[in-house]
């Protein structure tokens, strides 16, 4: 698998501005997740499978032989070190290979090895003799897109007859002029470009359509209708393939117009708890003070690794230098950092180079997936809201403060969470906290260091 010439790497920014925040958001922390991941997450919930015809047999495979794919192709699976299929492979590909082509709707997440699959079911349904688009794959933003991508040259390495083209912004192709790609990876906006003004693409052609992300893809004003737009002029025998993270009404709305009589996969990401974590608040009068606390704490008790939350950059600039003063190795996250760069530093931290994570409030949902990985289990790793979280309003934010400190059951090695506090609000946040999650939150005196030693234990 190659990528072809209509390949392009620029990054343009002619998308729609408004919700511009919240399409960062959710598509940054998408793109983290994938540069961070190298392998499925583990996930002890149940794959549930709603079949378009409850009358045939629901079939799974639990290994990649079963599934007859292409030689070239399982090479490529191998290749990629993939011993066997993850769980939302074993149910959704053998569906996704089905003759005649099913649909799918597919509720899962990044980690999930979702990508893998709907990669094979394109690579599979490809006729490498036509030179034509025959597969297409929308994605929300140019990154993902390249991600995305990627997958298909991995996986594709050993069919190289096969080619892959990017439809994303930045590109400028010439009217009239038919690609011989036979996938397409792109954003919404250049696909129909290329379908309808360019006329590079012929939509009567495509065999599989693939929508990735579609939770992210309708937080970016414009991209839902333009989906639409695209799937209409593909021909009815199209095999249609619609994943999300999450499955609120309108992402439901959205997908059932997307796919007709979709066969639905769902794989529901792990809860996370704070049963296995204790929780502390140390009462502070100003950042020197929750400073001085920490340096008590770290004075008192081995900590293999600690992640600290501030509320603002300022905050986490000053604290990250004051820690460096006092000879930790700290790694400093922020929203102004490239996402590479954010990735990067996120697993330089996962791998125990860095020993103290400082950041400030953005993107927080990786962060408890790294915290998973990086515990040891000799020593304690902590979790320090030097600032308490805090949603846009200053209000309480219950669902942060879980995924700051909480663990998924399956990872639930103890855990150690410390909240500054530093007003009277600010107690009062902490006991809203309490009462939503209705676990005790005590206080500890970071002057006692006897009383700090036991919280390790
Ligand atoms: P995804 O859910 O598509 O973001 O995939 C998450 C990660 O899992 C990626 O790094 C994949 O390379 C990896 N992956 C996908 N399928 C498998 C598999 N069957 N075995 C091991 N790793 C996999």
């Amino acid at each position: 698998m190659e990528a072809g010439d209509a390949n392009s790497r620029q990054i343009d920014d002619d998308g729609d501005k408004s919700d511009e925040e919240e399409k960062e958001d959710r598509a940054t922390q998408s793109l983290l997740n994938k540069l961070i991941r190298s392998n499925v997450v583990n996930n002890t919930n149940q794959v549930e499978v709603l079949q378009r015809d409850p009358n045939s047999p629901l079939y799974s495979v639990k290994t990649f032989e079963e599934l007859r794919l292409k030689p070239q192709l399982l090479k490529g699976v191998y290749e990629m070190g993939f011993n066997r299929p993850s769980k939302i492979q074993e149910n959704a590909l053998p569906m996704m290979l089905a003759e005649p082509p099913q649909n799918l709707i597919a509720q899962s997440q990044s980690g999930t090895g979702k990508t893998a699959a709907f990669v094979l079911a394109m690579l599979s349904h490809v006729d490498p003799s036509l030179k034509w688009p025959q597969c297409l794959c929308i994605s929300p933003t140019y990154e993902l897109a390249l991600q995305t991508g990627k997958v298909i040259e991995q996986m594709g390495k050993f069919y190289p007859e096969v080619k892959l083209a990017y439809a994303v912004r930045g590109h400028k192709m010439e009217r009239g002029i038919k690609i011989k790609e036979q996938i397409v990876i792109g954003t919404p906006g250049t696909v129909l470009d290329w379908c309808i003004k360019l006329k590079l693409i012929d939509p009567k052609k495509i065999k599989v359509f693939v929508l990735d992300e579609a939770d992210v893809m309708i937080a970016t004003q414009g991209h839902q209708d333009q989906s639409i737009r695209i799937q209409r002029m593909l021909p009815k025998g199209c095999q249609m393939l619609l994943f999300s993270a999450t499955f609120e009404d309108s992402v439901w709305k959205f997908a059932e117009r997307v796919v007709p009589d979709p066969n639905i996969i769902k794989l529901k990401r792990e809860e996370e708890t704070l049963d296995t974590i204790k929780q502390y608040y140390v009462l502070c009068n100003s950042k020197e003070d929750k400073f001085n606390a920490l340096c008590n704490i770290y004075g008192a008790i081995t900590i293999a690794q600690a992640m600290i939350f501030c509320h603002t950059r300022k905050t986490a600039n000053w604290l990250a230098g004051q820690l460096s003063k006092e000879g930790h190795q700290v790694a400093l996250l922020s929203g102004e950092m490239a996402v590479e760069q954010r990735a990067a530093v996120i697993e330089r931290f996962r791998d125990g180079k860095e020993k103290v994570l400082i950041t400030t409030n953005v993107l927080f949902i990786p962060f408890s997936s790294v915290c998973k990985f990086c515990i040891d289990v000799e020593q304690v790793s902590v979790v320090i809201n030097f600032d308490l979280p805090l949603d846009k309003d200053g209000n309480p934010d219950n669902e942060t403060y879980l995924h700051r400190i909480g663990r998924t059951g399956r990872f639930g090695k103890r855990g150690l969470a410390v909240n500054m506090v530093d007003s009277q609000r600010s107690m009062e946040i902490l006991k809203t906290y309490e009462r939503h999650f209705n676990k005790k939150i005590a206080r500890l005196d970071t002057h006692d260091l006897d009383e700090i030693e036991k919280i390790a234990n």
